[in-house]
């Protein structure tokens, strides 16, 4: 976590000292941010960053946030894409009122902006392949050649473009390329290609149109036309910020946007990266991109993150300028830490086996009193039924136990929580060996809140009224990767973790959560914080997700 210091979480973030020294100098009166989404996939936790950093610095500055969604390149979007965005960053709490807009609303623009250029001598219609562009292009230490097309009059590129755009060429026939210097020690600078041909249907456009720019181009025009201020992209462009500057200079746009980079939140023991993402989707490894296992924002929803969580990390990860790994452990810390005071405290048995009272009355039943919060007495106090036949963990009882066990074994007393004293005096074995119910006696004066104020034990074990017990599956996470054995194998695939689903078929649930609905998130005391799976889940059978353990690794 070496980008997580104290220092960076309360002084101000490079890009706030930008912005401030903007506003001062009177670069910009009002700053104008953008998430510029491509819907190409779903948003995952990288995104939330960016979209918090974009929002934020908006709301802090009094400025304006747009939503942009980046859908230059017809091949791989999707409507379904754009919807789930639209909804991510809509419950991430970013807010772009009513600046919604769409890249290839601005394609009739783009086209007059290359016009422009054309016009200006600073663009030309070239005819090498692909692969012929690339040879002439040189390397990092060689420098380019001119294309032989690169001295075309101006009269004759403006016929050839607009015959491009009318679709007298086949795709990769011939492209346009930006004027600037084959001899660039950068290489973006070295006459790159701006429009392509592509005979594609569009999602927004249809077949109105059959060449496409390319992303250096359209990213600046987009910010241009939308009056940002400050065009907030990571790290991978930070070579391009030179192409993205002749863009909008010698389109001659009044008050151009600047570019800032900042590092990807890379998280560890996960997938963060859309084509990653997607190819477990695709391969049909997790169960869509809402799989509790991965870290879009939908999956991070389903598995029970809040986004008071999400932003709180994000808070405490900073902004910086130096790529790294961001522990995942800091979000479970993120999480607990947000869920400790709202969520309710209740008993749940993942691991059941029966306990039964054998000197408690058949047939009689009570209630005992139970906090919804130790921590949290506003969240008040509920009733529990109590009977002589309870579920307990498996792992609450042991016949021969190794030293420092304080739970159930022959002789032992232990507290039941929120109810009485109970004394161990053995229990039942199938032909195998299995333990399949466990005995003991009660103490009729040691009900918890009773007053009484005797004996002390050393263990509290939780339980459910076995009568009364809700059936539900339970659902329990690792990370899908295992990091320590390396994030991919040999052949380059990914080193999937082969445990990073648990189903528990069969765990009983206290009475009171019959009730919970989609999302709704529990501590089960001892067992962690879990959410009712949002798509699984139905009346009469309950799904919980495992959101994350109590124990934490992981000290701010
Ligand atoms: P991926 O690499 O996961 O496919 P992308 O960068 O292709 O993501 P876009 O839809 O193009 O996805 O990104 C939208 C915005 O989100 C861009 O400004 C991009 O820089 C930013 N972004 C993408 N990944 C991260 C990340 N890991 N951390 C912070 N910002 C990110
Ligand atoms: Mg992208």
């Amino acid at each position: 976590m070496d980008n997580v210091t104290e220092k960076e979480v309360v002084s101000k973030n490079f890009i706030e000292q930008i912005i401030e020294k903007d506003l001062e100098e009177g670069y910009c009166s009002q700053v104008k941010t953008r998430f510029p989404p491509e819907p190409n996939g779903y948003l995952h936790i990288g995104h939330a960053k960016s979209i918090l950093l974009n929002y934020g610095l908006a709301k802090k500055y009094q400025g304006q946030f747009n939503l942009r969604f980046d859908d230059t390149n017809p091949t791989k979007e999707k409507t379904e894409f754009v919807e789930s965005i639209m909804e991510d960053i809509k419950w991430l709490g970013a807010d772009w009122e009513d600046r919604l807009f769409f890249a290839s609303d601005y394609f009739e623009e783009m086209y007059e902006a290359a016009v422009k250029l054309i016009k200006k001598g600073k663009a030309f219609v070239c005819d090498l392949s692909a692969e012929e562009i690339r040879e002439y292009r040189g390397t990092l230490t060689e420098p380019g050649k001119n294309s032989p097309y690169r001295d075309r009059s101006v009269e004759e590129n403006l016929q050839l473009f607009e015959n491009m755009k009318n679709g007298a060429y086949q795709d990769g026939e011939k492209v346009l390329r930006a004027k600037i210097d084959m001899s660039s020690p950068n290489i973006n600078m070295r006459d790159p290609v701006i429009y392509r041909v592509a005979h594609m249907f569009h999602h927004n456009t249809k077949d109105t149109w059959c060449i496409y720019p390319m992303y250096d181009f359209a990213h600046p025009i987009e910010d241009a036309i939308e009056h940002i201020t400050h065009s907030i992209c990571t790290l991978e462009f930070e070579d391009h910020r030179p192409l993205y500057d002749w863009v909008v200079r010698e389109l001659g746009y009044p008050n151009p946007p600047k570019q800032i980079e900042f590092a990807k939140l890379f998280l560890t023991n996960v997938v963060t990266g859309k084509r990653y993402i997607k190819k477990l989707v695709e391969d049909g490894i997790v169960d869509g991109w809402d799989d509790p296992r991965l870290v879009s924002i939908s999956a991070l929803r389903r598995r029970g993150f809040t986004k008071e969580a999400i932003q709180n990390f994000v808070e405490l990860v900073g902004v910086s300028k130096a790529n790294s790994s961001v522990d995942y452990a800091m979000l479970e810390y993120c999480i607990r830490e947000d869920l400790k005071l709202k969520a309710p405290r209740m008993m749940a048995v993942l691991d059941p086996i029966k306990l039964v009272i054998d000197n408690y009355p058949e047939n009689q039943s009570e209630l005992v009193e139970a906090a919804n919060n130790q921590e949290n007495e506003e969240m008040g106090r509920r009733m529990v039924p109590f009977g002589r036949e309870l579920y307990i963990e498996r792992e609450d009882f042991m016949e021969e136990p190794p030293k420092k066990y304080f739970r159930l074994f022959p002789g032992n007393e232990v507290r039941l929580m929120h109810a009485y004293f109970v004394t161990c005096t053995g229990c039942e074995k199938d032909e195998n060996g299995n333990v399949t119910v466990v005995h003991c006696t009660y103490d009729p004066e040691t009900k918890c809140g009773s007053g009484f104020t005797g004996r002390k034990v050393k263990g509290t074990i939780h339980w459910v009224p076995a009568l009364k017990a809700v059936e539900a599956e339970v659902r329990l996470y690792e990370n899908i990767v295992d990091e320590e054995k390396g994030k991919l194998n040999e052949d380059g695939a990914l080193n999937l973790n082969p445990n990073s689903l648990t189903v528990l078929k069969k765990c009983y649930l206290e009475p009171a959560l019959a009730k919970a609905e989609k999302l709704d998130k529990f501590q089960f005391v001892r067992n962690g914080y879990f959410c009712v799976d949002s798509k699984d889940s139905m009346e009469g059978r309950l799904v919980f997700n495992r959101i994350v353990s109590l124990k934490s690794s992981f000290k701010l």
